[in-house]
């Protein structure tokens, strides 16, 4: 019999990924996709999976429509990746934020806990959580919490009802701290994204220049094809458990500038990046740097895609998109 997959945020990113790796394992990989969806099917159609996953209309805010993709699907494993997942537009709706990534964990759980207690749960946290704690620069599963927007304190709280659910119910939930991670099919909000999509403009000649926040904060940024390895992995083990998934790496906004322009020959790009203090946040998290070595240890697991290697696909894939003919990507 097949295994059975049930996905929230079936549409955005990590989804997108996880459908594609679950679905060349066999599962039968059923998407939660919202009646207000932002993106449809263009992350599943970019990765050719749109015809082989089912959909289910349904809402983190609507616990019936979350009970009833339950008792539909009846899943043995469950991702829930569904966010309001942009830190920035949290302080713009820390409300909605709050209400999609913690109430909507806390109502997924719930419908599990009543129709699907043997389900295995992974949450997608995050390292926001961590905000500017450290042991001397490297996020561990030990550093203490300290988040510093609205969207790192609801998956704080999505963090601790996963934990609660496991400790009080018995129910296999893990959560997956995962570290920033990328792909061709990043939201163009996202700094990464912003940047690969408007150097690929610029070489092109398409634009010219473009603006960008703090230039000094650093992440640790892998490929997000790798990383829904890991969410999988975490649902195969025989205990539940969280694990920090990372590359170990850090690099600021000015190091993937540099590795962009780089990449399409264009060395001094000053003077196509303007500073726009837009983009500054009321509060900033200013480094991450994550230890995986637990997850390294336990899973197995370890990322394939370097930095560099991350910053080319990513310029590549913008490129091919504004390449005359599929003229239908230019903003
Ligand atoms: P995306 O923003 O690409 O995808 C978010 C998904 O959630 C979309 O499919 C979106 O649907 C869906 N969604 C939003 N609101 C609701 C809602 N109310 N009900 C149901 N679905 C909803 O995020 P990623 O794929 O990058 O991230 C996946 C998860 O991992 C998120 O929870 C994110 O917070 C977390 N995370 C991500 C990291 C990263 O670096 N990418 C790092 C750490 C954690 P649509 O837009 O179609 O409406
Ligand atoms: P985050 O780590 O989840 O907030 O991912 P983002 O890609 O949105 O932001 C990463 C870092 O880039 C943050 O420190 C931002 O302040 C910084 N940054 C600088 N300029 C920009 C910008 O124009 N857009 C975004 N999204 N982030 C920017």
């Amino acid at each position: 019999m097949k295994r059975t997959a049930l996905i929230t945020g079936i549409t955005g990113q990590d989804g997108s990924y996880l459908a594609k790796l679950l679905l060349e394992k066999d599962y039968a990989v059923y998407g939660l996709m919202p009646r207000s969806t932002r993106y449809a099917f263009t992350n599943l159609d970019y990765l050719g999976v749109t015809g082989e996953v089912d959909y289910i209309t349904g809402d983190l805010a609507d616990e019936a429509s979350l009970i009833h993709a339950v008792r539909r699907t009846r899943p043995d494993e469950v991702y829930n990746l569904a966010a309001q997942s942009f830190v920035a537009a949290s302080w713009d709706q820390p409300l909605w934020t709050t209400e999609v990534n913690a109430c909507g964990a806390l109502r997924l759980l719930e419908a599990l806990r009543n129709f699907a207690p043997r389900a295995k749960f992974y949450q997608a946290s995050t390292s926001e959580m961590f905000g500017n704690c450290s042991d001397n620069g490297i996020q561990t599963e030990q550093t203490p919490m300290h988040p510093c927007s609205p969207y790192a304190i609801s998956k704080l709280y999505a963090y601790w009802i996963v934990n609660n659910y496991r400790e009080s119910y018995g129910m296999f939930c893990v959560n997956g701290i995962l570290f920033n991670h990328e792909s061709p099919i990043r939201g163009l909000e996202f700094v990464t994204r912003k940047i690969s999509h408007n150097v690929a403009k610029i070489k092109l000649g398409l634009a010219n220049r473009f603006g960008l926040g703090n230039l000094d904060s650093r992440r640790d940024w892998g490929f997000a094809g790798d990383y829904v390895e890991a969410m999988h992995l975490m649902l195969q083990q025989e205990t539940p458990d969280n694990f920090i998934v990372s590359t170990g790496e850090t690099h600021s906004i000015r190091d993937f500038l540099d590795a962009a322009f780089r990449h399409v020959g264009i060395s001094d790009w000053g003077r196509h990046v303007f500073i726009d203090p837009a983009f500054n946040r009321p509060a900033e998290l200013v480094a991450l740097q994550g230890s995986s070595d637990k997850a390294r240890k336990i899973l197995g697991w370890r990322p394939k895609v370097s930095f560099e290697d991350l910053v080319r696909m990513m310029i590549d894939a913008d490129l091919k998109r504004l390449l005359p003919g599929d003229a239908a990507h230019v903003e």
